[in-house]
């Protein structure tokens, strides 16, 4: 117990002292529109515990709410619409297209757009915390077959699928069902890989309803096992992240996985 107060203890320092050495250093690069200093900022922040949602393991507060508008808008300065265009020219060139081609003149353009517009972060993230009081409800809240896509970032190629997400419900208070999409959707619009991705959809959900325990199942389907290598079709990837009793209590897993399941019977 005191060797989890020490951890926890040194964990909020390290990431105060973080906080302290990169806020001015983003200010700085956000003044001076300094892309390639912005570019840094974000891995380093990632190492710090950030995420788009605030720190990793932070109760929502005003602490928490802080790091996500910091993390927004240097994300959003980070990405470089004219370099992404500049680097699908040269994707282009390097597969000996002209780029003078009807068909690809406008190419750079829409690819940058789109990426733009994947990576954005929405600006209600504060939003996400809120939760409202219900009467009666069950021991846990399940929502599954909710569909979301993200990029491998091995290959820069889509993995997609449907995930199921669960929490305890926390002093009879419960998240609006949009709000767990909306943060599988945050988490999953970065470049990802499958299993930190599910990790960090639970961290997210502990963090945004207080709960104890949480469960995310991620099922998907990657091109880049589909269209190379060993060329895969239809081979589906499941992930699982457990926090507090769903890890602990085998009765509740159990019940969990088998309303998931019902869910796959029906349709
Ligand atoms: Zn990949």
């Amino acid at each position: 117990m005191l060797r989890e107060a020490n951890e926890l203890h040194f964990h909020e320092i390290f990431q105060g002292q973080t906080l302290a050495i990169l806020i001015p250093f983003a200010a700085f690069a956000v003044r001076k529109n300094a892309k390639r200093e912005l570019s840094f900022f974000l891995p380093a922040a990632r190492v710090a515990g950030w995420s788009p949602l605030g720190l990793k393991g932070g109760k929502p507060g005003a602490f928490s709410l802080l790091t996500c508008g910091v993390f927004k808008i240097i994300r959003l300065m980070s990405i470089n619409r004219q370099a992404i265009e500049e680097g699908v020219r040269l994707l282009l060139s390097g597969l000996g297209e002209d780029l003078q081609r009807e068909g690809l003149v406008e190419t750079p353009d829409r690819v940058a757009r789109f990426y733009e517009k994947f990576f954005h972060v929405p600006d209600n993230t504060e939003g996400l915390h809120k939760t409202f009081g219900i009467e009666h409800c069950g021991r846990y809240v399940l929502l599954r077959n909710v569909p979301f896509f993200s990029l491998c970032e091995h290959h820069l190629l889509p993995f997609f699928g449907k995930a199921a997400m669960a929490y305890e419900v926390h002093s009879n208070r419960v998240l609006g069902l949009s709000k767990c999409v909306r943060i599988l959707e945050l988490c999953a619009h970065q470049l990802q890989l499958q299993e930190r991705l599910t990790e960090e959809v639970a961290d997210t959900l502990v963090k945004m309803t207080s709960s104890e325990g949480v469960m995310v199942l991620l099922e998907a389907r990657h091109l880049c096992l589909e269209m190379r290598g060993v060329k895969a079709g239809g081979a589906c990837y499941v992930t699982r992240a457990l926090r507090g009793n769903f890890a602990t209590d085998d009765g509740l897993l159990s019940d969990v996985l088998a309303m998931i399941r019902l869910g796959k019977t029906e349709h």
